[in-house]
This record gives C-alpha cells, sequence and structure tokens, in this order.
C-alpha cells in the first residue's frame, strides 16, 4: 500500500508538493485543474514541479477537474470539453503520470432523461478513454454520488469501455451510495486506485480519517485484504495537519501499532 494526497487546485502547486513531502507522503495525486494548477500553468512550470516532487522522491498520479462535462447533450461544448481533456492529460503525461482520474457526467441525469446521460456518459468515456491512451495514461472512472453512474449503469460502462475504476470509498458511504463492499464485489479487477476520506454517511464531507461514522476500521482491515496499491487520502479540512493525523491513523490500521513505530524508525535511521 502506498499513500498520496491530493492538491488543493486554489493553492501553489509547489507549495503542496513541499507540504505532502514534508508529510512523508510517497505520491502526490496532482489534479490538472484551475486556477492554480490548470494545463498550461503545469506545462510552462515542469521543471519546478518535476525538481519539487523529486526533491522528496514523490510519484505522481493524475486527476482531472471534477466538473468536466464527460456527457454533455450539446456536441459541439462536448468536443470542446475534450479538447479541455486533451491539454490536461498532456500536462498529466509531462509530469510522468501514468494513471489518471476523471469523474462521471456532473450535470443532473433530469437534463437529458437517465436513459441518454448513461449513453452520453458511455460514448463520451470511450472517447476520453482513447485520448488518455494517445497520451500513455491509463483512464479511471471514479464513482460518485446517485446522480452519476450506479454499479448497474458501470457495468454497462465496463461491457463497452476497458478502463479502470477510481472506488471512491468515502463517496460509496454517503447515504445514497451504494457500498465500498456492493462495489469492491462487482468490479474488483477494475479496480486500481482507492480513494478514502470519512463522513457522517450522509452526505459528501471529506473529512479526516475517524471524524465521521464510516466504519473505517472496518474498511481498511477489509480493504487490506483484497488490495495493496495506491491510496489518496482525499481529506479536504482547512487545516492540513489532518492529513498528516489521516495517513497516520491509516498506516496504524493497515501495519498494526508496532509495525508502524518500526517504519518509522527505519525511514529515520
Ligand atoms: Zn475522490
Amino acid at each position: 500500500m502506498i499513500i498520496g494526497a491530493m492538491n488543493n487546485p486554489h493553492k501553489s502547486l509547489l507549495e503542496e508538493i513541499h507540504l505532502f513531502g514534508e508529510m512523508d507522503f510517497d505520491y502526490a495525486e496532482i489534479t490538472i485543474e484551475r486556477p492554480r494548477a490548470g494545463a498550461e500553468w503545469v506545462a510552462e512550470h515542469k521543471k519546478q514541479v518535476l525538481d519539487a516532487l523529486a526533491s522528496y522522491n514523490l510519484g505522481v498520479l493524475s486527476h482531472m477537474p471534477w466538473y468536466f462535462s464527460v456527457a454533455h447533450p450539446y456536441e459541439r461544448i462536448q468536443h470542446a470539453m475534450e479538447m479541455e481533456f486533451s491539454h490536461a492529460f498532456r500536462s498529466a503525461a509531462l509530469l510522468g503520470a501514468k494513471k489518471v482520474t476523471i469523474h462521471t457526467e456532473t450535470l443532473s441525469p433530469s437534463v437529458q432523461g437517465r436513459k441518454m446521460h448513461v449513453e452520453n456518459t458511455i460514448a463520451g468515456v470511450k472517447r476520453i478513454d482513447k485520448l488518455a491512451r494517445d497520451f500513455g495514461l491509463e483512464l479511471h472512472v471514479e464513482n460518485l454520488d446517485a446522480k452519476s453512474l450506479s454499479i448497474k449503469e458501470f457495468h454497462q460502462l465496463f461491457s463497452e469501455v476497458d478502463c479502470a475504476m477510481t472506488l471512491d470509498i468515502g463517496h460509496a458511504s454517503t447515504a445514497k451510495g451504494e457500498g465500498y463492499e456492493n462495489y469492491y464485489k462487482a468490479f474488483a479487477p477494475r479496480i486500481k486506485h482507492i480513494h478514502l476520506h470519512d463522513n457522517f454517511c450522509q452526505s459528501d464531507d471529506h473529512l479526516p480519517l475517524g471524524a465521521g461514522k464510516m466504519d473505517i476500521e472496518e474498511i481498511v482491515k477489509s480493504l487490506k485484504a483484497r488490495y495493496d496499491g495506491t491510496i489518496t487520502l482525499e481529506v479536504h479540512s482547512a487545516d492540513r495537519h489532518y492529513l498528516e493525523y489521516s495517513r497516520e491513523r491509516l498506516e496504524i490500521l493497515w501495519y498494526g501499532k508496532k509495525k508502524f513505530l518500526e517504519n518509522k524508525e527505519y525511514l529515520q535511521p
């Protein structure tokens, strides 16, 4: 298991990378997103970003702006969106990312009707998957909420598009989420990246681990039995120390307190 953190695109990307490095994260999941980490900015500051990552030996994953449309009912708008995806993919590839996560459509399904919403999502993801491959990126589609795709609809997507999945355990644990275990049972071979954060099992709060009502202990135990890859802590608390706290909690739950302390000593001989 390796643990990462995602930059807040309203803050300086370089300062975010230094923060994650100082907190001993293993990688940064960089959202290529305006206002402060847009595709053009990243391309122009490629050297500084790569130097900052290298100074802490941080790996890199990438994420697209959560509000980019994948199924807009107006083709010309969707076409423009895909040009933006393409710019952002190029910048992700410049940083050496191999995986990129997108969200599904954020417009309400009532705009075009659920059936067309799902059909356009599948058609859009198919095109975006091709774009990602052109930049050497593996596309991951993340579960979001009831407006997004249900488990049943994800089955439909994966029957037509051979892409990976980012399982967001926090999103799956909200009142309208379908449960992390159900996602795992349905899509285990496709789940190649995890987002983890806590909430009160109602709305999508992005809290530090232990601050909400999710059974984090049980989740980590069951996750460890079936998964051993990248886990990004998407903790959005204003006080960033909660990010560091969440990393320690995850490591303690994963390895046990004794091993966690031994690992720490190993890092500081
Ligand atoms: Zn997420």
